[in-house]
Parts: C-alpha cells; sequence; structure tokens
C-alpha cells in the first residue's frame, strides 16, 4: 500500500519515529506535530495552514506560500507546485458546473444571456475558491512525499 493511502493506525509508530527525530532543538522553533497520514498533511494545506506543523499560515499573499513557517522552521520555498493547482481546480469547477449548467440550459424561462452571466460568474467564483486550497494541499503533497528538494523527516 502506498505511503499515502496509510491510515492513522498504520502509521502510530512511524509518526512516532519521525517526530522523534524532528531537528527543532532551536530555541524560537515549535516543536511541530506532525499529521499523522498525507491526507492529513493535505487538509491542513488546502485549509491554508503549515503541513508540517499546522499553526502557521502557509500563503503570505493569495497564491504565494511563504519562504519558511515562523513556527516549526519549514522551508516552503521548495516547492513546486506550478500550473497543477489551476488544473485541479479548473477539473474540480467543471465538474461541479457541468450538472448546473445541464439543468440551466434545459429551464425555459432563463435566456441565454442570464445563462451566461450565472455561469460564467459562478465558475470564476469556484474556480477563485478553489485555487489556494489546491495550491496548499499539492504543496503539502510534496512536502510528504519528499519531492523537489523537500527532504522527509
Ligand atoms: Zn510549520
Amino acid at each position: 500500500m502506498p505511503d499515502f493511502m496509510s491510515t492513522l493506525m498504520d502509521r502510530a509508530p512511524r509518526r512516532e519515529a519521525r517526530s522523534a527525530s524532528a531537528e527543532l532543538s532551536t530555541d524560537d522553533q515549535v516543536e511541530a506535530v506532525l499529521p499523522a497520514s498525507g491526507w492529513r498533511a493535505m487538509v491542513r494545506g488546502a485549509r491554508g495552514c503549515c503541513p508540517r506543523c499546522g499553526q502557521s499560515r502557509l500563503f503570505r499573499r493569495f497564491l504565494k506560500p511563504i519562504d519558511q513557517c515562523g513556527r516549526c522552521g519549514q522551508d516552503w520555498s521548495l516547492q513546486r507546485a506550478d500550473d497543477f493547482p489551476a488544473y485541479v481546480s479548473i477539473f474540480v469547477t467543471g465538474h461541479l458546473m457541468a450538472p448546473i449548467i445541464i439543468a440551466l440550459i434545459n429551464a425555459d424561462w432563463l435566456s441565454t444571456a442570464a445563462l451566461g452571466a450565472v455561469v460564467v460568474t459562478l465558475s470564476l467564483a469556484l474556480l477563485l475558491a478553489t485555487l489556494q486550497p489546491a495550491k496548499g494541499a499539492i504543496i503539502a503533497l510534496q512536502w510528504w512525499f519528499g519531492m523537489h528538494g523537500f527532504k522527509r523527516s
């Protein structure tokens, strides 16, 4: 089973080993409570929190992650999410909007201009709402798997 798919019970002994070996001995860094699974790290990232400690913000601007976590010291400048968050956001938006568009097209009471306005507005709102969580989750995923210069701690 891939490491990402393991449950909390599967990972418990390994998590303790990770916590014990974490290099967080400096005075200004707080002992990080590492996520129990890749899913947990992704949820932290999707919520805009540091995937490693979950106690600090991950983004300093809308899509600009912080360089280093102020709580646990994790270096986030190593992330390379690139265009993948946009692809995820488009995928989610498309699948959520498809039934709405089909339902609205079948509505006789809605003009074409009104249909276009509703669809464009909802699509843009969904894209903007899902873009930052998608980026946070992907950064967390890259960190969890030790991709792009991230070291597995
Ligand atoms: Zn942190």
